[in-house]
């Protein structure tokens, strides 16, 4: 795979998932945004990446807030000149039970999750639009196939990007853009590392390869999607989940 002289900007790229794309983009050459609502981490992480020889910049964003996404993507393609890949990967989760959940904690999943993944989807089609060149790819999750009890605001949430996914996929097919989803099953991060050790080992046990996932296969397959030679793919959905789902 070869990023030479693209311009990647991963969401909730300071940590996680996000960050072990970022890792990968870097290692295969692409200039990096590192977009994170914490500031700090974001220049963390880019600080990192850029001793590790990547060009980068930190961008404060939170993705559910459209003014700081126009900012955003405005930002890079004057750092820049251009925009060659997005990745929503931005993403939170407020778990309850239907009956407890409260309104606010649906609203907060749903802004974050799924509207933002349009308002920066809306942002980095007009420039790839112009380039007629683009790869955008969304992080969803096994529980928009699934369910998962505890989960309503965030698998409807990422049932929704999967419906986005296909319909932006249609839509710019014709000018040279692809849009994919990765939806990845249990991976270790700090999202997971929260969950209680019995809600974990009743996990492992639905899982076939018999182990939890690493950053580093969801990366694999996003960067995957997000080179030139995914250029015939559109519109699907890659699931790395151990075939917890299948
Ligand atoms: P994570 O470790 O919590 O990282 C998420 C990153 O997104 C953090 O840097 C976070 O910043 C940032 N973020 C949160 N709200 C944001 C906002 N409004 N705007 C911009 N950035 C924001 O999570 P992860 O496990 O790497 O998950 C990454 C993606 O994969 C998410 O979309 C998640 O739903 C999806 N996913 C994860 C798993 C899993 O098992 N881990 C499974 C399926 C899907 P702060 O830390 O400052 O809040």
């Amino acid at each position: 795979m070869d990023f030479k002289g693209q311009v990647a900007m991963i969401t909730g790229g300071a940590r996680g998932i996000g960050r072990s794309i970022a890792g990968h983009f870097a290692k295969h050459g692409a200039n990096l945004a590192i977009a994170d609502v914490s500031e700090d981490a974001a220049r963390e992480t880019a600080g990192e990446l850029a001793s590790a020889g990547a060009k980068t910049m930190a961008v404060k964003l939170d993705v559910s807030k459209s003014d700081q996404v126009v900012k955003a993507f405005e930002d890079v393609v004057k750092e820049f000149g251009r925009l060659d890949i997005l990745i929503n990967n931005a993403g939170i989760t407020k778990d309850g039970l239907v009956l407890r959940m409260k309104e606010e904690d649906w609203d907060a999943v749903i802004n974050i999750n799924l509207k933002g993944v349009f308002l920066c989807s809306k942002e980095a089609v007009k420039v790839m639009v112009k380039q007629k060149y683009g790869r955008i790819v969304n992080i969803a999750s096994v529980v928009a196939f699934m369910g998962n009890p505890g989960q309503v605001n965030y698998s409807a949430s990422k049932a929704g990007i999967v419906g986005l996914t296909k319909t932006v996929a249609r839509e710019y097919a014709s000018r040279g853009l692809t849009v994919n989803a990765v939806a990845p099953g249990f991976i270790s991060t700090a999202m997971t590392d929260a969950l209680a050790e019995n809600v974990r080992q009743e996990m492992l046990k639905s899982i076939p390869v018999g182990k939890f996932g690493t950053v580093d296969d969801v990366a694999n397959a996003v960067s995957f999607l997000a080179s030139a030679d995914a250029g015939y793919i559109t519109g699907q959905v890659i699931h790395v989940n151990g075939g917890m789902y299948m």
